[in-house]
């Protein structure tokens, strides 16, 4: 291994000896060669002795681990890696399950690969790089998941466009690394989605979501259900699957509007217990009476950063003011936050206000998080970001 050498000052290995993927940048005493972004480096402490070996990048971020054993880097490394990953996921039953085809293949730092998201959609793999060292390599994800899934694999689209560095020298551009595919149709718990991986958020759907919509399913039944921030329509499609009497979905897009008119299609023959607005989620919460029984709030991550983090705790508390105020009494709200940096006790603390300034009596029924294909790694809190609460209001 001839990588370069990155010292780190005195006491500031303790997080890598405790496997946490991140080194910041104000922990580095010397780097011993030419380090370029994206170059791999090993990592020692400050008595030379080895610690890590991770992806060079210039940022706060400086080194995301990749591995804590002294070994080759090399495609074979990566491949035995995509393949833990793929094992998990066909363990329980997310691959290779006849009413599964879509799930989260790679979960970046919770699969122990730090800045890369891989997101499986029935033969389509979506592969998203937030790191630069990640970017570089990417042929090698290429070879991994056609050795993987064989005659299986249509296509493979890298959509890092928007996920990798601006200031770094690399443009890169959405584009097929293998194949080509698009809109396809997968199943969920059996249940049909149009995914459009090209156009869509993220990757072209939110999987993360997949057992907090089984879930609604049961509550659904002969009620009258609101979706509120309901992209192309997930739960929308579950609570019809469950039976509700009416479901309306809301989103301020436009194009995610028509996709949900066309995901209901695609489910079930007669629609008409269904209806889709293109408007503005808080003035459409604001004029409804209390006409329903179920609300699902998932709104898009309110924060990105810790500074604007009190903004975020106001714009929950006051979307869930809106929906505790508005739903009918022995109502059910969903409730979701998918920003980072708030934490599952802010989060919990702003349904409370909120629920404290409604005066309404309301008792949680679920706490809810992300599923298995979106595993947390122990030694990197930071891969939790998906939590939920079910709330019983009275
Ligand atoms: N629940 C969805 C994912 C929601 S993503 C699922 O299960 O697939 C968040 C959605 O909120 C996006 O589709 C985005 O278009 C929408 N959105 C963002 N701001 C909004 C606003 N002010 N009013 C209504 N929708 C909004």
């Amino acid at each position: 291994m001839d990588y370069s050498k990155v010292i780190l000052k005195s006491g500031k290995d303790q997080s890598v000896r405790r496997y946490h993927p991140w080194i910041f940048s104000g922990a580095i005493k010397k780097i011993i060669g030419n380090v370029n972004e994206g170059d791999l480096v090993v990592v020692t402490d400050n008595k030379d002795e080895f610690l890590a070996i991770g992806h060079y990048q210039i940022g706060s971020i400086a080194i995301r681990i990749v591995s804590f054993e002294e070994k080759e880097i090399d495609a074979d490394f990566w491949k035995q890696k995509i393949k833990k990953a793929y094992e998990l996921r066909q363990k329980f039953d997310l691959a290779e399950s006849p009413n599964n085809n879509v799930y989260r293949l790679v979960h970046a730092e919770g699969d122990g690969m730090p800045g890369l998201i891989i997101d499986y959609y029935n033969g389509t793999a979506v592969l998203q790089m937030h790191s630069i060292g990640m970017y570089l390599i990417r042929d090698h994800f290429v070879e991994a998941l056609k050795e993987i899934y064989g005659d299986t694999l249509v296509a493979v689209y890298d959509k890092s466009e928007a996920t990798i560095p601006f200031k770094s020298d690399i443009k890169p551009q959405n584009e097929y690394l293998y194949g080509e595919s698009n809109d396809k149709v997968v199943l969920e718990y059996g249940n049909k989605f149009k995914v459009n991986w090209e156009e869509g958020q993220k990757t072209g759907f939110f999987i993360d979501q997949r057992e907090n919509r089984k879930l609604l399913a049961k509550y659904s039944k002969d009620k009258s259900v609101l979706n509120v921030f309901g992209y192309t329509g997930g739960f929308s499609v579950y609570a019809m699957a469950g039976g509700a009497k009416e479901v309306h979905s809301v989103d301020s897009s436009k194009k995610a509007i028509d996709l949900t008119n066309e995901n209901i299609k695609l489910n079930f023959e007669d629609t008409s217990r269904h209806k889709a607005f293109a408007v503005d989620a808080f003035e459409y919460l604001n004029e409804i009476d209390d006409k329903y029984d179920v609300i699902i709030l998932d709104p898009p991550a309110f924060a990105k950063h810790h500074n604007v983090l009190h903004n975020a705790l106001q714009g929950y508390k006051r979307i869930n003011a809106k929906a505790i105020e508005k739903i009918r009494p022995g109502g059910i709200l969903f409730t979701f936050s998918c920003s980072q940096v708030v934490t599952k006790e802010n989060f919990r603390k702003s349904v409370f206000v909120a629920a404290a300034n409604t005066g309404r009596n309301v008792r949680i029924l679920h706490q809810l998080n992300q599923p298995i294909d979106h595993p947390v790694n122990i030694y990197h809190p930071e891969s939790e970001y998906l939590k939920g609460l079910v709330v019983y209001v009275e």
